[in-house]
């Protein structure tokens, strides 16, 4: 389970504060799917910030199944973030000069000399590509993919150490209409298929239906 509670978050420092989230709570079951919509500037990358263990809140707590994020020391909270958190972004943040199946290891990197477990690691970033429906793209650069593909691809990466929670912050928000229904379509299959719990923010309301749960987040805090 993921819980957050009593957030606040506050940027400046000089004089004219920004309260973005203020007293904010939320509660994500074991393999549930939630949207969270919202205008720009509400706050949303920052709520998915903070429930990633990328940005310590002003206040409050994250309890990520069991563990208080923010108290734990930077190496077991790294450990975390890489192993049991996937990230999916609007713009991808795809390595240019890598292949998709080296991009999907990438997060994977296994100890050199480990010759069983880079072997482990490619069959299975081959499953996930073939999984997202790219398996001729195996060896294509980024810059040879569609956006849809591009986001395909980045699904396929977050998803090669099996995380439990999945994070999508604006996953549709570079792609047009039907593309961004397919990329919807492809989260909610992962999470019907893994169990993983999924995080996503949208401006898109009508693509927020996809999930199970739609808050909306205004104020500072999820109605
Ligand atoms: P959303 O994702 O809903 O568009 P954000 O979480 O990106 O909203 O931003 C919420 C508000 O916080 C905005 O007013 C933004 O300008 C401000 N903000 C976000 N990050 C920072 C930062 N690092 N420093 C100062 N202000 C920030």
């Amino acid at each position: 389970m993921l819980e957050a509670r009593n957030i606040h978050k506050f940027y400046g420092g000089t004089g004219k504060d920004i309260h973005v989230l203020r007293g904010l709570d939320i509660t994500v079951e074991e393999g549930a799917f939630v949207a969270i919509v919202g205008p720009s500037g509400a706050g949303k990358s920052t709520l998915l910030q903070i429930l990633g263990g990328l940005d310590m809140p002003s206040k409050g707590e994250v309890r990520f199944e069991g563990s208080d994020m923010y108290s734990l020391g930077d190496a077991a909270l790294s450990r975390i973030r890489n192993k049991r958190i996937g990230f999916v972004f609007q713009f991808y943040h795809l390595l240019p000069e890598f292949s998709a199946l080296e991009n999907v290891l990438m997060p994977a990197r296994v100890a050199p000399g480990d010759a069983r477990g880079r072997k482990d690691a490619r069959i299975k970033a081959e499953a996930l590509l073939d999984g997202v429906g790219l398996k001729e793209r195996a060896r294509h650069f980024p810059s040879q993919l569609s956006g849809g593909e591009r986001q395909r691809l980045a699904i396929a990466r977050a998803l090669i150490n099996e995380p439990t929670l999945l994070l999508c912050d604006e996953p549709t928000g570079n792609l047009d209409s039907e593309t961004g229904n397919e990329i919807m379509a492809l989260i909610r299959r992962v999470n019907a298929e893994t169990k993983m719990k999924v995080v996503l923010v949208t401006h898109n309301r009508e693509l927020a239906g996809a999930a199970q749960r739609v808050y909306q987040l205004k104020d500072g805090v999820l109605n």
